[in-house]
């Protein structure tokens, strides 16, 4: 069996950088997974609209509850992005298409507080995406920075650089995280993991670590996985992904939705 090839959207937003449409309409990909904090914007809109019936796709739609604020001043509101969704699945893409992405979750009062109330609403509006993900900020020297110099809080009082386990959650984030998460959801609800380890080992039967290409997103794709695929081809921290998956993105820098927490560093 040949493998597939699926593409991804990591580098940067799908919603800003439509340059994924045109690869993966030209180079044979059997599918691929759009991450977006601009599911709103109507040239995404038109585009996944058009892919829609050609090649399956499954959209991470990230709402983490800050976008408008000065943490994400160009991504549009929780009540606009949800909407957003709302309409796309109206017009013939269907609910198990979407995952509702908070990521990151800011562990703060303030941050736990967005991420619970974007759940809530996401209820309301959009009961049939019923695929939760979820992700705890890491505390990068730049992300810290750029959330300081805009006035915002940091995570704690440790202003030195962290190493990568350092950067992780602590486990009172975790907790605080998870008990919020879970009394926002309601009984039932299950959550998708990122690299977070954490997370699902300490919720386990609640939180699942899975990767952001996983066996269950080639099963809604409907793409068969060979035996024997190894996942975390880029030997990050915690990820599961699949070794099927190719980034699609080419501006692989900060995008114009201009998050304190941009991985790409500041752009001033
Ligand atoms: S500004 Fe950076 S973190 Fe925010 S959506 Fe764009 S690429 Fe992602």
């Amino acid at each position: 069996m040949s493998k597939p090839k699926i593409g991804m959207t990591e580098a940067g937003d799908a919603g800003w950088d439509l340059s994924w449409f045109e690869k993966l309409t030209k180079y044979d990909y059997d599918g691929a997974i759009l991450i977006t904090k601009s599911v709103s914007r109507p040239e995404f809109m038109e585009k996944v609209l058009e892919l829609n019936g050609d090649i399956p796709f499954v959209i991470h739609s990230t709402i983490t509850g800050w976008g408008g604020s000065i943490m994400e001043p160009m991504v549009p509101t929780p009540e606009k992005a949800v909407n957003a969704v709302r309409t796309l699945i109206d017009k013939g893409i269907a609910a198990n298409r979407f995952v509702l992405r908070i990521d990151p979750i800011y562990p703060t009062t303030e941050g736990i507080e967005k991420a619970q109330n974007v759940i809530r609403l996401a209820k309301e509006i959009i009961p049939d995406v019923t695929r939760i993900r979820v992700s705890i900020y890491d505390d990068y020297p730049e992300s810290r920075a750029e959330i300081c110099r805009r006035g915002l809080p940091p995570i704690d009082d440790n202003d030195k650089p962290k190493k990568e386990l350092d950067r992780r959650p602590t486990p009172d984030q975790v907790k605080m995280v998870a008990e919020a998460l879970m009394e926002a959801a309601g009984e039932g609800q299950r959550f998708e993991c990122c690299a977070e380890p954490e997370l699902a080992k300490a919720y386990p039967g609640k939180f699942f670590w899975f990767g952001c290409l996983s066996e269950r997103d080639c099963d809604i794709m409907d793409i068969e996985v060979p035996e024997g695929t190894g996942i975390n081809g880029q030997q990050r921290y915690g990820c599961r992904c699949l070794m099927l998956k190719q980034e699609l993105l080419s501006h692989k820098r900060r995008c114009p939705n201009n998050c304190a927490y941009c991985y790409w560093g500041s752009n001033k």
